[in-house]
């Protein structure tokens, strides 16, 4: 007789095989060491498998995992939260003041320019006599400066009141709800 293919060992060590091969198959067993060898390094397989699967996480593994993904997950929030509504709160100061001011956004944006433009060449003023170059430097900036401004101007203008007021309303929405978010996160590490 031949030796016993894998899957007829596998099916012997399950209890599978059919009642007329069962036999034949412990007769082989009894007379050949290499099946026999066979037959033990399978079962150390399977009762290794079975104890892998019978492994179990440590108590209060799940919780103490997902309770430090939540700590980091927070953490993170709470900057982003803090910069989100430092955008939205300067947004609103920004229409705030052109309301106040009857400005509107362009005349603003180039009287930001000009600001910016002032400050640029009386610092390089100082400077260029030492550092020719950062005249230069300066120019570039203030010509850099002078399109992005010009551009941003030119989308305001074309803004529509009702969208500026929306935005300011969107602002003020957000700045809340963040600051509230923020408040409330503040109190419950303080609490705990
Ligand atoms: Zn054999």
């Amino acid at each position: 007789m031949n030796c016993l293919p894998g899957e007829t060992i596998f099916r012997f060590l399950e209890g599978e095989l059919p009642p007329n091969e069962e036999p034949s198959v412990q007769d082989h067993l009894l007379r050949c060491p290499s099946c026999r060898t066979a037959v033990e390094e399978r079962k150390r397989f399977i009762q290794a498998v079975c104890t892998l699967s019978r492994w179990e996480t440590p108590p209060g593994f799940t919780q103490s995992t997902m309770t430090r993904l939540m700590i980091q997950a927070s953490s993170l929030r709470i900057p982003l939260l803090a910069i989100a509504s430092g955008f939205a709160t300067s947004t609103l100061l920004v229409f705030g003041y052109l309301w106040l001011t009857g400005q509107n956004l362009a005349g603003f944006f180039l009287g930001l320019n000009r600001t910016f433009l002032t400050l640029i060449k009386t610092v390089s003023v100082g400077t260029a006599k030492t550092i020719k170059l950062f005249s230069i430097l300066a120019k570039a900036i203030r010509q850099l400066g002078a399109v992005l401004l010009s551009g941003i101007g030119r989308i305001s203008d074309q803004m529509s009141m009702e969208f500026q007021i929306f935005l300011v309303l969107a602002a003020c929405v957000l700045s809340l709800c963040l600051f509230l978010a923020i408040r409330k996160k503040m109190t419950i590490g303080v609490k705990t």
